[in-house]
């Protein structure tokens, strides 16, 4: 601990100069699966029972999940009451659909630690244990283990006049309310296949903008990097703007 300390304030460098949670990867549960839909982070850290980090043990864990869950929750009033906590419902997991995602998470993040890089590295699996790989046990360890990554959205989703669930207009006005906006992540219409504090931030800027009336950014194409479909040939070369890679 001194050492990272000692690291970071002389040359910042050293393990305190990075977050801990710098590596990940976005993959496609299925070849059909033309987006991304399960997100992988690596934490080079070792974590007991509920996710909780033990200093004193070397090891890392993967932690998978699916990026566009089908479930979908609920905010509700408990009472009419303003003070009175809100009952919310994530309703995690509900449909097929998340689990057949969160299942192939788990099959390429076991698939991943295989892997002869990881080799050197490797003494005991704790998480989820040598005797889980499929089948019921998994299931069962997935209802045992699996957690919020804290990423809540869409409560209250922006929308047209014609769409009844959409509770802000496209300036962010609450419907049949006066004087009254909403500007933060509950506006989002859909998941962002990402963590969300970045569109976050990127949402919040442009509320600015428009209580400001300031006109719109001109509109620029920047490249995104994806890839397509799996085809089961795999390249270095990432897609560039959806097209396929050369392999
Ligand atoms: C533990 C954790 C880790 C996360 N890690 C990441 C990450 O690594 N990367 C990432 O991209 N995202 C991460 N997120 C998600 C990200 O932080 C949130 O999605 C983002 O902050 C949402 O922004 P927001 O403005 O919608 O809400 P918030 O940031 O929650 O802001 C809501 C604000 O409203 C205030 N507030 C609440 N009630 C009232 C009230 N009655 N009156 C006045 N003020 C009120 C709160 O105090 C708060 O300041 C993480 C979230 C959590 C909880």
């Amino acid at each position: 601990m001194l050492w990272a300390g000692i690291q970071w304030f002389g040359a910042k460098a050293g393990v305190a100069s990075v977050n801990q949670c710098h590596v990940g990867a976005f993959l496609n549960s299925s070849p059909e699966t033309v987006h991304p839909d399960i997100q992988f982070h690596f934490f080079p850290v070792f974590f007991d029972k509920d996710w909780i980090p033990v200093p004193t043990t070397y090891g890392y864990r993967i932690g998978v999940g699916p990026m566009r869950p089908t479930s979908r929750g609920n905010v509700r009033l408990r009472s009419n009451k303003a003070t009175d906590p809100l009952r919310i419902d994530p309703n995690y997991m509900a449909t097929d659909e998340d689990w057949r995602v969160m299942r192939e998470a788990m099959s390429l993040g076991l698939e991943a630690a295989r892997q002869p890089a990881f080799k050197p590295y490797h003494y005991r699996e704790d998480t989820p244990g040598i005797h889980i790989r499929e089948g019921k046990a998994m299931d069962e360890f997935i209802r045992e283990d699996a957690a919020s990554a804290y990423h809540p959205c869409g409560t209250c989703k922006i929308g047209t006049q014609e769409d009844a669930m959409a509770v802000v207009d496209s300036q962010l006005r609450v419907r049949g309310v006066q004087n009254l906006r909403v500007i933060d992540a509950s506006v989002m219409p859909s998941l962002p296949s990402a963590n969300i504090n970045a569109a976050t931030i990127m949402l919040a800027e442009k509320a600015c903008d428009l209580l400001l009336d300031k006109p719109a950014l001109t509109e620029q194409a920047p490249a995104y990097f994806s890839r397509p479909a799996y085809t089961g040939q795999l390249s270095d070369q990432p897609a560039v703007n959806g097209e396929a890679p050369n392999v």
